[in-house]
């Protein structure tokens, strides 16, 4: 879990941030409920910053100035920019060229947060040490044209603190003494602690998740090419970024659940501020090239167990393993037919039926059970 881990290079602000509001949030917070008990409206502060800080990074630092996905009008640049300083993930300019960094080389050294370099390192690991010098934002030149973008880049690190923490502290403060509810002490006290610290930490968790958890666990029925996954436990916390196979694939759509039944509030929000004429240009990948892709996956798992199958029946030619053989067979020649007519679809930009479409991606889900218990009977049987 921590190998390679260069112990002689810590980023100390950073680290006594992380470790500090960790601590904060594992002693001081309970303490807070413990003596002041459970307030409604501290927890209703805590639920819009833990919303609007955690959509400031998803549909605004990662699918809006990162990738491009869409365009948006300056009140939801100002308000992602303000809202992202208070996640305290640096400056949407800086995470931005971190993460375009990430897409170019993943899974190798370049890449800022290498999963091949350990769980840790993917999660925080990157942020704490600091392995090599730090690079210019060469590939960013869109985003330094931007006056919002680097007016936030100047001034990060006062609107953190400001949003983040003296905002809270100043709801709470202003609700204890018009209620009385609590003193005003206590009152500003609980707006740091919850809707402030203990939200800065579970918001950033969630985002590492996206590097650490969605490079390790879950399906990729997109491609196989890198260690991004599909995780729809991650989706929840992280307002759907948890479709990081889907993503890594199609990075420039504006959305990352793109099926109708995954859950991706960033994608619904940013389909209503476009209705509200705050978002324009919403990208979104063919869906003959999606089904395209996942019908490569099929094909590849399918070719991988038939060979598996073909080697075993150079062995015992029983009747069962022919049978499995010329299933799969079967399976295989329907692929190439499907294959063929999405790729000429794609290739010569002809729009399929959407009924057609439909039926196809019927089809393809069908198959995925049928390749997964092949998957298992191979291991069985080998
Ligand atoms: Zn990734
Ligand atoms: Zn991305």
């Amino acid at each position: 879990m921590f190998k390679n881990i260069p112990f002689n290079r810590v980023e100390w602000v950073t680290s006594t941030f992380l470790i500090t509001t960790a601590l904060l949030t594992c002693t001081a917070v309970p303490w807070y409920f413990w003596t002041f008990g459970w307030d409604w409206i501290i927890f209703s502060v805590f639920l819009f910053f833990y919303l609007a800080t955690g959509m400031s990074i998803t549909l605004g630092y990662h699918r809006l100035f990162s990738h491009q996905a869409f365009k948006a009008k300056w009140p939801v640049k100002l308000f992602v920019l303000l809202f992202g300083a208070a996640a305290f993930e640096n400056s949407a300019l800086w995470w931005s060229a971190e993460h375009r960094r990430h897409h170019k080389h993943v899974d190798t050294d370049d890449d800022p947060y290498d999963i091949s370099k350990g769980v840790f390192w993917a999660h925080m690991g990157w942020l704490m040490f600091k392995l090599k010098p730090e690079l210019p934002f060469d590939n960013v030149a869109d985003l330094k044209k931007d006056k919002l973008v680097m007016w936030q880049f100047k001034w990060v690190h006062l609107i953190s603190f400001v949003v983040s923490f003296g905002v809270p502290t100043l709801i709470g403060y202003l609700y204890a003494i018009g209620t009385g509810n609590l003193s005003p002490t206590a009152g500003a006290l609980g707006g740091l602690l919850i809707p402030g610290v203990a939200r800065v930490v579970m918001v950033q968790h969630a985002t590492f998740c996206i590097n650490s958890l969605c490079h390790m666990i879950g399906n990729r029925p997109y491609s196989t090419s890198h260690s991004a996954r599909d995780s729809w436990i991650a989706a929840i916390f992280t307002m759907g970024e948890g479709y990081h196979n889907y993503h890594h694939e199609f990075q420039w759509d504006y959305r990352n659940g793109v099926k109708p039944w995954q859950l991706d509030p960033s994608k619904w929000i940013i389909w209503i501020l476009s209705k509200f004429g705050l978002a324009s240009d919403l990208k979104r990948v063919p869906h003959e090239r999606i089904l395209l892709a996942e019908t490569k996956e099929i094909k590849r798992k399918v070719n991988a167990q038939l060979s598996k199958f073909q080697d075993l029946v150079s062995d015992s030619a029983n009747e069962m393993v022919e049978q499995t053989i010329s299933s799969l067979e079967h399976l295989l020649v329907r692929l190439n037919q499907i294959t063929g007519e999405l790729q000429t679809a794609a290739k010569e930009k002809i729009q399929m039926s959407k009924a057609n479409l439909n039926n196809m991606s019927r089809e393809i889900r069908a198959m995925t059970p049928q390749v997964e218990s092949f998957t298992k009977l191979s291991a069985s049987s080998l």
